[in-house]
């Protein structure tokens, strides 16, 4: 500080007590890095690390060390090379579609039941750019194929666990037809997260998360983040410099605070989620329930064998009797445990109606193309007792 003790007031308020780094301890938890530019011994250090010759930080726009420590440590709970984080899971889907290579004239083939933005980004943004997209069944591996052949697809997308009809991709088979088409595979993996499912194991060029849900877990951030291999991280990291969708240090300290107790989390939450499933499969008033840990669900032993038995994920989905959206609001409306919020994969229990919220932007006739009927409800169990979710959806039923 002793260069300062001449300067005037007016100086000293600026940098008094600025950049003084301790030299000899580190801290335990890693701090959020609030700075937007960093400073190097030399300009040729600060030019050898913009040309990625020497490690570090030149701009938060770039990278950031509280960043980076989240997508380190995303990269190896997905057992992948690397990891780009951005502001929003969108933003890391868009992200993700655009390092494959998707550009105006390509191909890609989606899966027909994902997150309604991700339908309407791919069927209404990208078409009206000039991407060609067809949406299949991916359960039905002889349409993927075909679709693949016949469009010469650059991209197949998929969820390994779909929102909100909870189907299951065989990730290793569609990546190998993936492969066979020359085709690369991005997975949205995130109502598995890496605790039931690495995507890159099975042969997965993208996995990409909405770090808002399980991998921060509480509701207080907004996150997305995409593991990859290192040569398609530094694709993600140039077009990132160019679009600008960052994480922010604060955002990523939240998401890396939550990402501790994602496998503590992750083992309530599959377990409370196959109490409830159980339960309301035999209650009189539910018509139908969406849940690959029950033995009539269609993918239940691939699901058995992809998650290792590690559970089956924390969200199902069931349809009320005589569903129509009032009697679905009135039920939700009579919760008080389970919280009619539009998100997922909190420590809170979360219920949605996905018509009017996560598949609003669909029309109609999408939505039951899809299968999305107007009794569906979505539930995403969180940490509380399973005894207190069920006694919630009970009192609820019975009120309707
Ligand atoms: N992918 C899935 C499966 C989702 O459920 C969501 C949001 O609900 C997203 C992506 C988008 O994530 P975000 O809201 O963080 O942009």
């Amino acid at each position: 500080m002793r260069h300062l003790s001449n300067k005037s007031f007016q100086t000293r308020a600026v940098h008094a007590g600025e950049r003084v780094l301790p030299a000899d301890f580190r801290p335990v938890a890693t701090p959020i890095w609030n700075t937007v530019g960093y400073l190097y011994e030399s300009m040729d250090d600060l030019d050898a690390v913009f040309d990625h010759r020497k490690a570090g930080h030149v701009y938060l726009r770039y990278s950031n060390p509280t960043v980076e420590a989240f997508e380190n440590a995303v990269a190896s709970l997905e057992n992948a090379e690397a990891a780009q984080a951005y502001s929003s899971g969108m933003a890391a889907i868009h992200a993700a579609l655009l390092a494959a290579g998707v550009r105006a004239g390509a191909f890609v083939v989606a899966a027909l039941d994902v997150y309604g933005a991700t339908f309407t980004l791919l069927q209404d943004l990208f078409s009206s750019l000039g991407v060609h997209v067809r949406m299949v069944d991916v359960a039905d591996h002889a349409e993927v194929e075909s679709a693949l052949r016949e469009t010469g697809a650059s991209v197949l997308y998929v969820e390994s666990i779909s929102n909100p009809l909870l189907k299951i991709a065989d990730v290793p088979a569609l990546a190998a037809l993936a492969r066979n088409s020359g085709a690369l595979l991005l997975v949205d993996n995130t109502f598995a997260s890496p605790c039931l499912l690495n995507p890159v194991e099975h042969g997965a060029d993208y996995v990409i998360h909405s770090a808002t849900k399980y991998l921060s877990g509480h509701g207080d951030v907004l996150a997305g983040i995409v593991a990859t291999s290192a040569s398609n991280r530094k694709k993600l990291l140039e077009l990132n410099k160019l679009i600008g969708g960052v994480l922010g240090p604060f955002e990523a300290w939240l998401a890396l605070r939550g990402l501790k107790t994602l496998p503590l989390r992750m083992r309530q939450q599959c377990d409370n989620a196959q109490r409830v499933a159980e339960w309301l499969r035999s209650h009189p008033r539910i018509e139908k329930v969406h849940y690959p840990g029950l033995p009539d669900h269609p993918q239940h032993a691939l699901a058995r064998q992809l998650f290792r038995g590690k559970g089956f994920g924390g969200v199902l989905s069931f349809e009320i009797d005589g569903g129509n959206k009032d009697r679905v609001f009135r039920f939700m409306e009579s919760l008080s445990i389970c919280l009619p919020a539009t998100t997922l994969g909190d420590v809170y229990s979360l219920i949605l109606h996905p018509m009017t919220s996560s598949h609003r932007s669909l029309t109609a006739e999408e939505r039951a193309r899809v299968g999305i009927s107007d009794g569906l409800v979505r539930l995403s169990t969180g940490i509380e007792s399973a005894d207190d979710i069920i006694a919630d959806l009970e009192s609820a039923l019975n009120r309707i």
